[in-house]
Order: C-alpha cells, then structure tokens, then sequence
C-alpha cells in the first residue's frame, strides 16, 4: 500500500499469512524504523512502534488488522526512539522491553533513547502537531513497561505459535531479537539490517555485539532461520545473515574499538547538547 497515498501516517503491506510490515510514510530517513505485526489465534503482537508521531495501534484497529477480542503486546526490540517512541500509543500493561532498558523508559531518558528528529526527515508535520511543534523539540515519552523480558523467553501468540526472546546486546544494551521457530523467522530489530551496523553509541559495546553475532551465527548454523525481519530496510534470507554478522565480526577488532568509541563520546556530546540545554 505504499503507492497509494490516503494521507495517513502509515502505510503497511502483508508479507505473509498473518504478518504485516508497517511503515510511517512521511518520515523519510534512514531512521524510519519497521513495524511488525504478528497476529496469532490467541494474541497479536507488535514488534517495534517507530516514532509514536501517529498512534499505531489505532491505524491497526482503522485498518481491521486486530481483533477486538484478542489481547495485543508491543515488544520494543530496544529503547531508541525510532523503535520505542510509539509505545505511548499502548497501554503499559501490553508494553514488553528488555529488562536492562526498562528504567531508561520508565524515567524516559533521551540519552539512552538517542532521540533525534531533524525537520528535513519530515515531509509534512505529524498528525495533530500545533503551530509550536518542532522536530527539534522530538521527545520519546516515558512509559512503564508490564512486562520485562529475559534471554530465554517465550511469547506465547497461540498453541503452535510462539516466538523466543534472544537477548542480543552490543547496538544497545537492551537489544532483543525474536525468534519464531515454526517458520523460521527472525526479528532483528537493530542488532542486524542491510546498512552500517551501529556500535558507537552511549550505551553500545563492541565486544557485546561481537558475541550476539556469534550466537545468531550459532542459530543460522542450526538451519532455523529462513528470514530475517530487521528494523530497518528490507527482509532478507539467512545468506545475507550470514554475510551481514560475519563482516561486522571480520571488521569489529581493536582499532574498530577505538574509533567506535571515539565516535560514542562526539555523539554523546550533541545528545547532551540537545537534551539538556533545555
Ligand atoms: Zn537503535
Ligand atoms: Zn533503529
């Protein structure tokens, strides 16, 4: 439905029996995040709500892709503002995060969000924005997760169909992958995407990201992963996979180290400048 601009925040597309992309059509950046929706038999789930600029869960329910009757969770596969923002949109008790980021959200921490919206990246102002709203002035709200997650995990959608949370650091701290065994999927979010991985951010590791590679290496070597749904760009099979974690493990040495942290402390620096200035 991307071709056919009806004038609302989102757009989606079905990728597969009960599995939708959404996207946010007027957020032109590398930042505009994926959205997931998992329907299951006796709950749906969301991975990943984007900005929170438009309410996700209503253009879902406006669209008659969820069922009144069954319950919904919101899985952020971390705290940064392009995946996170939306969780506003859902009530606290149907928002999962990982365990390590669930106080950064509840107190809404724009440092550990890494919020950052520039005016260019909007093609037209968010739906009930008013005559004082700037991109500039993007803040992620703070939100108290229900449920805190633990490598381990499972996210019950119904009798045969429940996904692993796979606890995958290094990008952020509270990165998570989501892993549904029946079909062979992978939700990535940001720790693996078709574009330059990110490792050099406040609360980024190198080594951290170095193992979460190795043990979504371990996972494709068991054959379970037929294809991957990142957070960023398009899907893609387990020989992109392999390819996309074993460069970031060929390139990650000492020198990467360095340089990435080096990076972490500049872009610590504007964060601040932008968050705490005002
Ligand atoms: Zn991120
Ligand atoms: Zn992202």
């Amino acid at each position: 439905m991307e071709g056919t601009d009806t004038g609302e925040w989102f757009y989606h597309q079905r990728l597969a029996d009960g599995l939708y992309l959404i996207r946010e059509r007027y957020f032109e950046s590398g930042n505009r995040a994926n959205m997931w929706l998992l329907r299951g038999s006796d709950r749906d789930l969301v991975v990943d709500t984007g900005l929170g600029l438009g309410s996700l869960p209503e253009y879902l329910r406006r669209h008659g892709l969820l069922s009144g009757h069954r319950p919904l969770l919101a899985v952020a596969t971390h705290v940064h503002f392009d995946h996170a923002g939306g969780l506003r949109h859902f009530q606290g008790g149907q928002v999962a995060v990982h365990r390590a980021e669930a106080e950064a959200l509840a107190r809404g921490d724009q440092l550990e969000a890494v919020s950052w919206l520039s005016p260019r990246e909007l093609r037209r102002p968010p739906p009930g924005a008013g005559p004082g709203w700037t991109a500039r002035g993007y803040r992620v709200q703070a939100v108290r997760a229900g449920r805190l997650l633990e490598h381990g995990d499972l996210l019950e959608l119904g009798d045969t169909q429940q996904l692993r949370v796979l606890h995958t650091p290094g990008h952020s701290r509270g990165s998570v992958c989501l892993h549904e065994a029946r079909r062979g999927l992978l939700f990535t979010g940001d720790t693996l995407y078709q574009g330059a991985l990110i490792d050099w951010l406040p609360h980024s590791d190198v080594g951290h990201y170095r193992r979460s590679c190795r043990h979504l290496l371990e996972l494709l070597d068991q054959g379970q992963v037929h294809t991957v749904l990142p957070g960023h760009f398009d899907p893609f099979g387990p020989d992109t996979m392999r390819s996309l974690a074993s460069d970031y493990l060929a390139r990650a040495g000492l020198c990467h180290r360095i340089t990435a942290s080096a990076i972490g402390c500049l872009a610590n620096v504007a964060l601040r400048g932008r968050h705490l200035t005002r």
